[in-house]
């Protein structure tokens, strides 16, 4: 029970009041680390076990799918048990879940004259970029990509703002419909543009497509025009929240007040010292507005941090004093933990000792130590050495961003291939695909194909259908391409399709796999590795969908897959290992151990040169502010041990450029931190001992083992500390015809020994299951079988598990253990 006096005992008086707080609006405008998340993770838990709100009426906002994920677990080991938080994820999950919802009624499509259907495919980067395209180049003839990201940009800023327009009854605040734009438009440049983004819109929509900016705007757009679904809606969410309050857009911000019901219960959580994302829309006055705009709005200052030891917020804090602020917002920060480690700020050669040192010293905290470490820089491009200096050291690392698995080409190629089989419309799936693996069809088919769907007002799959059904010349040139798709729709319309088989047959039929074999043999064996992380990754979504609710279609798997940002990287659990991210991922998160790599100034703060000249001095200084508070955050992740590095020079777009410290070091206070220079001795380090009356006196003020190596104890690689690189997955599972140790031996019913069986994909035939037995399974735990069905590869079975849920599982992928008496 999360009642009051829990709150009472765990959180504190400031938090206990922004959480007994259960009506009207909320604001707790707080610093780093001030327990924000817990007080709203504490305050949902307590509405629904104290004040029985139904958890499927509390909308709660996250900045990632992984915050939401991590807040439904916390707030599930509050309550004890599962609560169906359904409403709880970033705004664009939740608009796809209200489209969904919407579009399942047909007169709503029909008032908004939408064609969409409730499982519309979400179009990334690339298949925007595909479709803008087909929209510019008749009119452009040939056209540059960076004409076509300019273009793009331009449509994407449309979608996320606001304009002001005249109205009878004053200037009203309106979305910028593509309709509005030409009709706003002055110029002929302007016009044009005006023309793409509509033609862009009518494209999306032909092709049951909605890009990421469409799931707000659409949604944005359906309320406005259907005031009574929003009320609709506003009246299920009788509580709402919203975390990281400080990045939030001006469409999120109409979103929320558009789901806003009369009581006006919402929670809205942030610092504005935090607001990073300005350069992608946020706008950090609606937080510092909030008050007003939402007046009479409770205001909660929480200033103690519990994240970190004193120094590094005092330290954190000190930079971050520098940003002009409005009064209002002004806000103390201090901890109560001990003053701790000073901030580190160390002063090297160059990047590539930047990486070593950094390297060298995770490596002296130890592999115990790893998960709890985080190295943080301003762009991607700075990963890659770092990531390699801990490789040199064996030690695991995991990037978050870069290039994410999901955009893995032949990942994107296979997932279009799914993408066409749920929704035939999506052309810029069907024009990625067309022609991988290559099967003869050429540039002219393609274009011809066009012509035709164009002309016949056609989505290209269907044209193609129709030329293969008529029999025409053109349309034999598709036949095999068509005859395999059909192939594919017909097995996965099967009620006991599943959906990791149907990958498996895809990559088979497509000839996929076996074209990266001639083709690209020395990239095959990774290749073939995705396909079948993508196979397993479907298996896991079948399985986690697996009790008999329904849901878990191939088009919820693709909707999924299409929001998850870089942020929800898939990790394996249990994994030790060192996290790489940016800065701007980092946010909310926290770590014992923080490393700051590329202080240096133009590196951090990032000036753009290239935007200089068109900046205004005002502009100017926003960017810088917001880039001290993006030092802030990272900063303030660290709990208690803080280490900042700056290079002397570095290599950076393209050439070995020098650099002078970032402003921002010489901004902390001077009693948090210890700086150390050991740019001259780059050569020298490398061998061990640091010359000089600095490096020794840093030696004795920390007395620091690590730092004081000398040559060669124990940074020569290999995997010391018991720790081997993890290998990539093994498709071969082990049978243990002797038994698993069970490792929870108190639940080990008495008697004589069990044996155990674990019927992998090389065992024959599904000999050993019959209804009744017990099984295992690694994530479901102990069931029962009930059914059998089928036999070979395809066979299933269905598993009544401990919680009371039957499962239908498939054999090959299950990887059950028997559990029998001998
Ligand atoms: P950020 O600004 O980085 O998002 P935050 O304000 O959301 O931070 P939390 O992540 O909620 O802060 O809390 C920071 C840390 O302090 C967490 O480890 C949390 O468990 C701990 N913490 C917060 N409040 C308390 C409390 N009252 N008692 C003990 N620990 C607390
Ligand atoms: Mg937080």
């Amino acid at each position: 029970m999360v009642d009051e006096n829990r709150l009472r005992k765990e959180l504190d008086a400031e938090q206990c009041k922004a959480a007994l707080q259960i009506s009207g609006p909320v604001l707790i405008l707080a610093g780093a680390g001030s327990g924000k998340t817990r007080a709203v993770t504490y305050k949902i838990a307590h509405l629904i076990s104290a004040h029985q709100v139904d958890p499927r009426r509390i909308l709660a906002v996250t900045f990632t799918n992984k915050a939401a994920k991590e807040m439904k677990e916390r707030i599930r080991k509050l309550l004890g048990g599962e609560a169906h938080l359904d409403w709880m994820g970033t705004f664009h999950g939740i608009c796809l879940r209200i489209l969904k919802l919407c579009l399942a009624q047909p007169r709503i499509s029909e008032v908004m004259g939408w064609t969409y259907s409730r499982n519309f495919t979400i179009y990334d980067s690339d298949d925007q970029a595909r479709t803008l395209k087909s929209v510019v180049l008749p009119i452009l003839g040939e056209v540059e990509s960076a004409e076509l990201k300019k273009i793009s940009g331009k449509i994407s800023r449309f979608k996320n703002s606001m304009c002001l327009v005249a109205d009878v009854a004053g200037p009203k605040v309106s979305l910028q419909t593509p309709e509005l734009v030409k009709e706003q438009a002055r110029f002929g440049d302007e016009e044009q543009t005006a023309t793409f983004y509509l033609e862009y819109q009518n494209k999306l929509m032909a092709a049951d497509a909605m890009d990421f900016d469409d799931l707000l705007f659409r949604t944005v757009q359906l309320f406005q025009k259907m005031p009574a679904v929003a009320s609709q809606f506003a009246n299920r969410f009788q509580q709402v929240f919203v975390d990281e309050f400080q990045d939030t857009n001006d469409i999120q911000f109409l979103l929320l007040r558009q789901m806003m019901n009369p009581a006006r219960n919402v929670t809205v959580v942030g610092d504005d010292d935090q607001s990073i994302y300005g350069w992608r829309g946020a706008n950090i006055g609606i937080i510092r507005s909030f008050h007003e705009d939402f007046a009479p709005v409770t205001i909660v200052k929480l200033e103690r941090n519990y994240r970190s030891t004193s120094l590094i917020v005092k330290g954190a804090g000190s930079v971050i004093e520098n940003n002009a602020r409005p009064e209002s917002m002004r806000k103390k920060v201090y901890s109560e933990l001990e003053d701790g480690d000073p901030i580190r700020v160390f002063r090297v050669a160059d990047d590539r000792v930047e990486a070593d040192r950094i390297a060298e010293k995770i490596y002296s905290l130890g592999p115990t130590a790893y998960n709890e470490t985080a190295i943080f820089y301003r762009t991607n491009a700075q990963s890659r050495s770092l990531e390699k200096a801990l490789n040199d050291k064996r030690i695991p690392s995991v990037i978050f961003g870069g290039m994410r698995f999901w955009d893995r080409k032949e990942v994107k190629d296979l997932l279009a291939y799914l993408r066409i089989l749920v929704n035939s419309r999506d052309d810029a799936a069907l024009g990625r695909i067309i022609n991988v693996p290559p099967r003869g069809i050429g540039k002219t088919s393609l274009e011809d194909l066009q012509a035709i769907a164009r002309k016949q007002k056609l989505g290209a799959w269907e044209a193609l259908a129709n030329e293969v059904q008529l029999g025409t010349k053109l349309g034999g040139k598709f036949k095999a391409f068509h005859d395999m798709m059909e192939d594919l729709r017909k097995y996965l319309k099967d009620e006991n399709s599943s959906l990791p088989i149907l990958a498996e047959k895809l990559i088979e039929k497509s000839r996929y796999k076996i074209w990266i074999e001639e083709e690209e043999k020395d990239q095959a064996e990774e290749r073939a590795a995705n396909m079948g992380e993508l196979v397993n990754a479907l298996r896991e979504f079948e399985e986690e969908h697996s009790d008999s609710n329904g849901g878990g279609g191939l088009e919820q798997f693709l909707q999924e897959v299409a929001l998850l940002s870089d942020a929800d990287k898939k990790v394996v659990e249990g994994q030790t290992r060192v996290t790489l991210m940016t800065i701007h991922m980092a946010k909310g998160l926290e770590f014992e151990n923080v490393f700051l790599a590329g202080c240096d100034e133009g590196v951090f703060p990032l000036i753009r040169k290239s935007s200089l000249a068109t900046t205004s001095a005002a502009e100017i200084k926003a960017l810088e502010e917001e880039e001290r508070r993006l030092f802030y955050v990272g900063a303030t992740r660290a709990k208690r041990r803080l280490f900042i590095y700056s290079a002397t020079q570095r290599f950076w777009q393209g050439t070995v450029t020098s650099f002078s410290e970032s402003r921002f070091l010489s901004e902390i206070d001077s009693t948090a931190v210890e700086r150390l220079d050991l740019a001259g001795s780059a050569s020298e380090e490398r061998t061990g001992g640091y010359s000089g009356g600095r490096s020794q006196q840093y030696g004795q003020s920390f007395g620091n083992k690590t730092f004081q190596r000398g040559g060669g104890n124990g940074f020569s690689g290999g995997s010391s500390g018991g720790y081997s690189r993890p290998q990539a997955s093994n498709t071969i599972r082990k049978v243990y015809p002797g038994g698993i140790p069970d490792p929870d031996s108190s639940n080990k019913p008495k008697g004589p020994p069990i044996r155990e069986i674990v019927y992998d994909e090389h065992s024959q035939e599904n000999l050993y299951f019959k209804p009744g037995m017990m099984v295992r399974h690694a994530r479901f735990g102990v069931g029962l079988i009930r059914g059998l069905l089928g036999t070979g590869p395809e066979a299933k079975v269905d598993v009544e598990f401990q919680d009371g849920v039957v499962r239908k599982l498939i054999l090959k992928y299950a990887n059950l253990t028997i559990l029998q008496r001998e």
